[in-house]
């Protein structure tokens, strides 16, 4: 068996390379190159053993690009920002698309900044009922404060990719 294959998908600004290197490095870069679809090949403890995993932190603006993402991963990361709906709807339709074309696939929905209280437009209440209708897991996570538990929820599911 190959690596894994996971694509992290989700709209602009929402966090999407923050996490990745977050947990490929365990540190918070602020500000990260966003225009180019970035592919991290790594060895990972899974389940603890070693595992071969390719992570690919997707850009938004290659639209053209996700349909191949999507024959491509296995595993999907969808992440939205609990400070943007209009990001939330991104995940949703996501979701609903993988459901329909890789029913197959496990699926992890993240909202992402959840630091930013204040700023808050999307429920978790609402993202967790959407997340189960689909079959997928969720969590809300801050990459930005190292005490939310990212690599604990990404090493859970890839836990669970890999039983499958
Ligand atoms: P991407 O376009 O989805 O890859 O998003 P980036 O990873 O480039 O992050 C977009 C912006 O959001 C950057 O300014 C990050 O510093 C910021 N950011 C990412 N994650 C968090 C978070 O958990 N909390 C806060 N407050 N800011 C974050
Ligand atoms: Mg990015």
């Amino acid at each position: 068996s190959g690596p894994l294959r996971v694509a992290v998908l989700g709209a602009g600004e929402v966090g999407k390379s923050a996490l990745t290197v977050r947990y490929l490095t365990k540190r918070f870069i602020g500000e990260y190159r966003s225009d180019t679809d970035m592919l991290y090949k790594c060895v990972l403890q899974v389940d603890g053993t070693p595992q071969p995993v390719e992570i690919m932190d997707t850009s938004a603006s290659c639209d053209e690009s996700s349909d191949a993402h999507l024959q491509w991963a296995e595993a999907f990361v969808v992440v939205y920002s609990v400070t943007d709906k209009e990001s939330y709807r991104w995940a949703a339709s996501t979701i609903e698309e993988l459901t329909n074309r890789r029913s197959s696939a496990c699926v992890l929905m993240l909202g992402n900044k959840s630091d930013l209280g204040h700023l808050r437009e999307v429920e978790e209440v609402e993202a967790r009922s959407l997340a189960l209708t689909h079959a997928a897991r969720f969590s809300e996570v801050s990459t930005a404060e190292s005490c939310t538990p990212v690599a604990e929820v990404l090493d859970n599911f890839l836990k669970e990719v890999k039983s499958q």
